[in-house]
This record gives C-alpha cells, structure tokens and sequence, in this order.
C-alpha cells in the first residue's frame, strides 16, 4: 500500500499483535483545512477543532453500531475558544465548529506548540453523545483532563466507555495551511498480554508527535512505529472522509418559521434574510419572496 493510492482524506483500519490490539487511523488533513477556511479558524483554533474532528471520526468507527451512525464530541472548557462541537459519521463524513473562531494565542513557550489547552481552558468537560442500539441518543460526559483533546478523548473512552486505548491527535500549519492533521486510536482487546501493552506504551512513547510521523511518512508511517514489532495487520481499503455538513436551502428556510410574521415582515422590508449555518458556515441568501411563502406556524396550527 502507498500513500498515493488513498483519498485525500481517509480512514484506516487494522488489527495488529494477533488481533488483540485493534486499530483505527485517519489523515483528515483536507478535512481540517476545509474546516479552516469555512470557518476562519484561527491557527490554534483551527489545531483545536481539527483535532475534535479526527476524534469525532475515530470515536465513531468505535462505538457507531449502522454505517450512518453518527458521533458528536462537544469540548467546553471556560477558555476564549468557547466551545467546540464536531460529528463524524461511521461512513467518514464531518463538521464542526468552534464558538470563537477567532480566539488564538502565541505558540506555548515550555514545548513551542499550539496551546490548544490555552484556548480551550480545563475547566469543564466532554460530552459525547451517540445513538444507542435502540436508536435513542446516549451522551456519556467526562471532566477534561488536559484540554488538548486526545488526553481527553482517551479518558473518555476508559473512564467512559471501558475501553483501554491510546489516542494520538494532531495538527501541523505551515505557511497559514494545514500541512497534516490526523488521529491514531489503539484499543486493546481483550486477551492483550501485557508485553503487548509495554511494547506499546514503548512505541508510542519514542514515536513523538503524531504529525511529525506523517511528515516524514504519512499516516502508514506513524502507524508502523506505533506497532512496530506488534505484527500489525491493515484492511485493504482506506474508508474516504470528507467535511460534508447537512444543513439545505430547505433547512435555512425552515428556521424562519420560528419568527413571528411581524419580525419576518421586517426581514422582508430589509431585502431578505441570510441564514447562515454555525456547522459548516454556509451563508444562504432568502428572498423576500421566498419569506412571504413561509406558512406561518398559527396559521399551520389551526389548519
Ligand atoms: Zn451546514
């Protein structure tokens, strides 16, 4: 397998050390730049929500049950980011967004990085919310550990989920881009020696930062060191992922129901509305026309 023959964005799946470590990568590195560009994201905002969106997809590959199941992380942590929201789908779809796309801060003087925590602040929690077998939504929430998302995500699926694991995420900018963005998820099995978990924790530790590995050799790489001696096992196929948000001109219209008809008389005296969706900040222009179809909700009531 090459790295040429995969999407732009993708999802790999694999098991290694005889199937009791079970593993799930994505580079969403073109999802996370769209994500910038849509949103206006700042650079450390842009590493905070790029980050909540890789987690969101790998915690959909595990706990998703039917291939359109959808996770959804919200991350609130009393910093200047406000909060951040991402869902990613079993079939590789995401959006998110961040309240403050603005809020930014100089790279953190004790390691040089982004300081995601900085922006995001530790003083709250992650929520996770997903669909049950019977279809009805579960959200299951933790007290964020560090505020840079994967300590979080990892603790989530532990503490939450009961499922020991190691989480890998990151986001390298270079010249105002995204240059790499991804996730790494290792859940161990059951049956897993212990000599799998030190082999493991060994890798992981000398491996460094995620995206430093897929500088040098994309995400096959970064996944080869965390495995490294561990007989790692990939699924043929690389699972697309791509930002797709679900929000319509419909859906935009539909929301001006819930204004009275005076205020949506205003709307209509102003030249029209513009209805923009907070998930992907699609901008969509409604006509005065269009507003004066609008069925108004008493007059539908009575009806
Ligand atoms: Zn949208």
């Amino acid at each position: 397998m090459t790295t040429s023959q995969f999407p732009a964005s993708y999802l790999l799946r694999g098991t290694a050390a005889g199937h009791t470590l079970r593993l799930i990568a994505i580079d969403s590195t073109q999802v996370v730049e769209e994500a910038r560009l849509r949103h206006g994201l700042s650079k450390t905002a842009t590493a905070a929500l790029g980050r909540t969106l890789s987690a969101s997809a790998l915690l959909a590959a595990v706990l998703g049950k039917k291939t359109d199941s959808r996770v959804t992380v919200r991350v609130e942590g009393g910093g200047s980011v406000g909060w951040i929201v991402a869902e990613g789908s079993v079939d590789g779809r995401l959006r998110g967004y961040v309240r403050d796309p603005d809020a930014d801060l100089p790279l953190r003087e004790s390691d040089g990085k982004l300081d995601v925590s900085g922006i995001v602040g530790v003083d709250g929690e992650m929520a996770v919310t997903r669909l049950l077998d019977n279809g009805e939504p579960y959200t299951g929430s933790v007290r964020l550990q560090s505020g840079e998302i994967a300590e979080d995500v990892s603790y989530y699926l532990g503490a939450s989920e009961q499922i020991p694991n190691a989480v890998l995420l990151g986001v390298y900018e270079e010249g105002g881009r995204v240059a790499q963005a991804g996730g790494l998820l290792i859940q161990a099995m059951p049956g897993v020696t212990d000599e799998t978990l030190a082999r493991l924790e060994a890798n992981i530790r000398a491996m460094g930062m995620l995206t430093d590995n897929m500088r040098r050799g994309g995400l096959l790489e970064a996944i080869n060191r965390a495995t490294e001696g561990l007989e790692v096992q990939l699924a043929p196929n690389a699972q697309p992922a791509r930002f797709a948000c679900r929000c319509s001109r419909e859906k935009a219209l539909d929301s001006l129901k819930f204004f009275d008809s005076a205020e949506r008389q205003e709307m209509i005296d102003a030249g029209g509305q513009e209805v923009a969706c907070h998930w992907c900040s699609e901008k969509y222009q409604i006509t005065p026309a269009e507003i004066a179809a609008l069925e108004a909700p008493d007059t539908h009531a009575r009806a």
